[in-house]
């Protein structure tokens, strides 16, 4: 399987498509999932182009997983959630439906089951929650 540059989250990181943003550095794009399965449901991605965990260069793994770190306290802070889950699905069979390298930062509460996938979100909630999250990071909680 190679890897296609017309896909969503190609076009989001060249600025094609908007997306609600709550973290970038030289190697890693965070943004919010428009579907989200609980409140604070982000995305990270690399910058490199990587279609999955099978094909992604370690480096690539190793940069997204440490910004789900610092997105993953961010949001415990920022939201009072009282964990988090961490999914990445490779390929059609393993779930995966946007075929750019992601992991999927959901904050979780406790009782709370996941939302049910593929339903749209409010995007006014959505960019709440960001600004929640993007202040917590310039406070210093990602760290
Ligand atoms: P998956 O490939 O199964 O890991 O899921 C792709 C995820 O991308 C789903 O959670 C979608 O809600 C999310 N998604 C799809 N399009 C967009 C978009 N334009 N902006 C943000 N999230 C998106």
């Amino acid at each position: 399987m190679t890897y296609d540059d017309d896909n969503i989250f190609a076009k989001i990181l060249r600025g094609e498509i908007p997306a609600t943003r709550v973290y970038e550095d030289e190697d890693v794009l965070a943004f919010m999932d428009i579907m989200p399965r609980a409140p604070g449901h982000m995305l990270v991605i690399p910058k490199a182009a990587a279609r999955n965990l099978l094909d992604a260069p370690p480096e690539a793994l190793a940069a997204c997983v440490a910004v789900a770190q610092k997105l993953a306290r961010a949001a415990k802070a920022a939201l009072g959630a009282d964990g988090i889950t961490l999914q990445q699905f490779s390929e059609a069979a393993g779930g995966q439906e946007v075929f750019h390298l992601h992991f999927h930062v959901i904050p979780r509460f406790a009782g709370v089951a996941l939302g049910r996938p593929g339903v749209m979100g409010d995007m006014e909630e959505i960019a709440a929650n960001a600004e929640k999250i993007r202040a917590a990071l310039e406070s210093g909680a990602g760290a």
